[in-house]
């Protein structure tokens, strides 16, 4: 069984004070089973907050991003040696507005994953169409581009990912794929996985999901959970979805 996972996207918000009273409210309420686990993906400067934090519960933590690169003259980059010094089990990697406002290719993408699992993070690696492209029946296409790059790169490391599959038309605008459209591209990318020899990979849903549409989406039997955006930062919002 391949078990539910709910990762939080904290983007780029927060604060010591604020952090300190969510991380507190996720550590006393969540109680973990085998099937599901939690997690956090902070900003870079408060990983050493979360790992504090969570060292000691069943919560993980992780960083937004990280460098393709293992050190060197990269002004502004973090690698994932230094992630694994602050106990990061997760790096989401190739998040849209990465892509959109950053110009992260579906090769970088691909370098980035590769990177964290070269020191043993799981890449959260995100794909998604955008609504133009849905609009005119490239959501496959395009959903299969950039999960193929990720696939033709890993090679036997492939079965290590977490994948996203985040519509960008439904990331923070309060729109979200219903569970039967999101199912539809899951099964797909399930499909080309399972080919790839790596069948048991999780394939994460986000865009816009909160306590009140978690149920069904993650009721879909290609859905393993979710990436979760602005919803994270409210803790009871956050800990209803993760026991949806
Ligand atoms: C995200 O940032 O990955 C995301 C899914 O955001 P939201 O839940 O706010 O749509």
């Amino acid at each position: 069984m391949r078990g539910k996972l709910v990762v939080g996207n904290w983007k780029m918000n927060g604060g010591l004070a604020a952090n300190a009273r969510l991380l507190d409210r996720l550590v006393t309420e969540w109680q973990p089973t085998e099937a599901r686990s939690l997690a956090v993906c902070v900003p870079f400067p408060y990983l050493g907050q979360a790992q504090a934090a969570l060292a000691s519960t069943a919560i993980g933590w992780g960083a937004q991003d990280v460098s393709a690169h293992a050190s060197g003259a990269y002004t502004g980059e973090v690698s994932a040696a230094m992630l694994v010094e602050f106990g990061c089990r997760y790096a989401i990697v190739g998040h849209s507005e990465r892509r959109q406002m950053h110009g992260e290719t579906d090769g970088l993408v691909a370098a980035k994953a590769g990177a964290a699992l070269g020191v043993g993070i799981t890449p959260i690696v995100c794909i998604g169409e955008s609504l133009a492209e849905r609009e005119a029946g490239a959501t496959d296409v395009v959903v299969q581009r950039q999960l193929g790059v990720v696939i033709d790169a890993l090679g036997t490391e492939l079965p290590k990912i977490v994948l996203a599959y985040e519509p960008v038309w439904a990331i923070g605008t309060g729109r979200t794929a219903s569970p039967a459209q999101a199912q539809q591209v899951h099964a797909s990318l399930r499909s080309a996985l399972t080919r790839a020899r790596a069948p048991d990979v999780k394939v994460l849903y986000g865009g816009s999901v909160k306590a009140a549409n978690a149920a069904a989406l993650f009721a879909m039997s290609d859905i393993d959970g979710g990436l979760i955006g602005g919803a994270s930062l409210d803790a009871m919002e956050f800990l209803a979805i993760a026991r949806a």
